[in-house]
């Protein structure tokens, strides 16, 4: 592996950096009209959907050159490039991979201008590993699908304009992956019940969704009837490769180091601390491997193969990861790592604690370890699935 910018790519860094220096106040000099100009100037650099094809709308820009714009863009501690989180990592490229035309054309201008958040509607009461047994049901009639049925764990739903939902068409299949369907799906349709869930941070950040004869035009299919496990797979990759983005886990450390400069243990700076110095120089060398695994899917997806199972190894790696670095911060803030939302001893606003009430969003969200681990084992090193030889 190759492991040297060419002079573009330096220079493109480069570009990045000084666009920065020019665009970014500190967080603090930021005001109102900041975030919405922003989005305005990063969209005209065409550095939302950066790599995506320039026919649709995106950058048209290179692999290599989209990780520097998100590795400077995260040093930096920028805002997102867009609002639509869903739609720009794994939504976005669904309607570009698998969409009609008429699709590409509604929806991806809106999620590259933010005018709207898609959520994902994949899991139900029963079915969150194995999402292949969804029942929640659409019967085609006419000229519209009529759904009905339930998904739970929906993350911004609260808020969302759209879902991207998985229905099933077929329920007299030989392989439960067949006779799935997917269907882009208003959340403002009639029959839509949006039910908000509270975690133990005390957020109601995700919801169950309850669908009661709701009808959605047959030109939201996303991908043909019943081969919407193609789209979910495609869908699911993308989302651990974005789950696992290594560059936010340097902006995390970043943040990390910050509060041990600030903070004292046993009467002395905690940075003094032999043992504060081996967990973050640890949390670094872990960091860097995931780096270079990223590389490693980067390295393929640049020989025109899909992402697929191996996204899987920096989710799980990123899960445990985090969880020992929300853990760590709670230490270094001893008791005031109790207070939450700004009590009157909180740290920085109580964020590292509420970060460390917020594991399962790392953790579950996107698929559990076990099932990483699942598709480790038999999709990558060839294990049998029965545990037999
Ligand atoms: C914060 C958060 C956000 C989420 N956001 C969304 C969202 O936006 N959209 C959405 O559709 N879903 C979302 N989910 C749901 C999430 O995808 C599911 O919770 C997850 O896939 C697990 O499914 P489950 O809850 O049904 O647990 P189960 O599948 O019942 O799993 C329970 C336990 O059994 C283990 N297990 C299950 N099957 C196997 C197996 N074959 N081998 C070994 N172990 C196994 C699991 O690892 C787990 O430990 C979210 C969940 C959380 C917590």
């Amino acid at each position: 592996m190759d492991f040297e910018y060419t002079p573009e790519e330096q220079s493109f860094r480069e570009e990045v950096r000084t666009f920065l220096k020019d665009n970014l106040p500190a967080p603090k000099e930021r005001g109102p009209q900041f975030l919405k100009d922003w989005l305005t100037k990063v969209r005209e650099k065409r550095w939302v959907g950066f790599s995506w094809p320039v026919e649709v709308g995106g950058g048209g820009g290179g692999l290599i050159e989209q990780s520097i714009l998100k590795e400077e863009m995260a040093l930096a501690k920028a805002p997102p490039l867009g609002t639509d989180m869903m739609g720009l990592a794994w939504v976005g490229p669904g309607i570009i991979q698998y969409g009609t035309e008429e699709q590409k054309q509604r929806f991806i201008p809106y999620i590259l201008d933010s005018e709207g958040t898609f959520c994902t509607g994949y899991s139900e009461p029963n079915y969150g590993s194995d999402l292949a047994s969804i029942q929640t049901k659409a019967v085609l009639t006419g000229d519209h699908y009529v759904v009905n049925g339930q998904k739970t764990w929906t993350t911004l739903a609260p808020w969302a304009d759209w879902i991207i939902l998985l229905t099933r068409t077929d329920f007299d299949v030989a392989v439960k992956h067949e006779g799935i369907t997917c269907l882009l799906v208003d959340m403002k349709s009639d029959g839509v019940d949006v039910r908000p869930i509270e975690n133990m941070a005390g957020d109601k950040h995700f919801a169950e969704i309850f669908f009661t004869d709701v009808k959605v035009p047959v030109n939201q299919r996303l991908g043909e009837e019943g081969k919407g496990w193609a789209v979910t797979v495609s869908a699911l990759a993308n989302e651990r490769s974005s789950i696992g983005e290594v560059t936010q886990m340097f902006g995390k450390l970043d943040t990390l180091k910050e509060l041990v400069k600030h903070t004292r243990k046993a009467g002395k700076p905690a940075r003094e601390d032999p043992l504060v110095r081996r967990k973050l120089a640890r949390f670094e060398a872990q960091i860097a491997a995931m780096k270079y695994n990223g590389l490693r899917y980067l390295t393929k997806q640049l020989n025109d193969e899909p992402l697929s199972s191996e996204t899987s190894v920096n989710k799980l790696h990123r899960a445990s990861l985090e969880i020992e670095m929300d853990d760590f911060a709670m230490e270094l803030n001893g008791q005031a790592g109790l207070e939450l939302n700004g009590g009157a001893h909180a740290i920085e606003g109580g964020k590292w604690t509420k970060a460390a009430l917020n594991w399962p969003n790392v953790v579950i969200g996107g698929g559990t370890p076990n099932i990483q681990r699942n598709i480790i084992a038999e999709r990558i090193l060839g294990l049998p699935k029965d545990g037999s030889d």
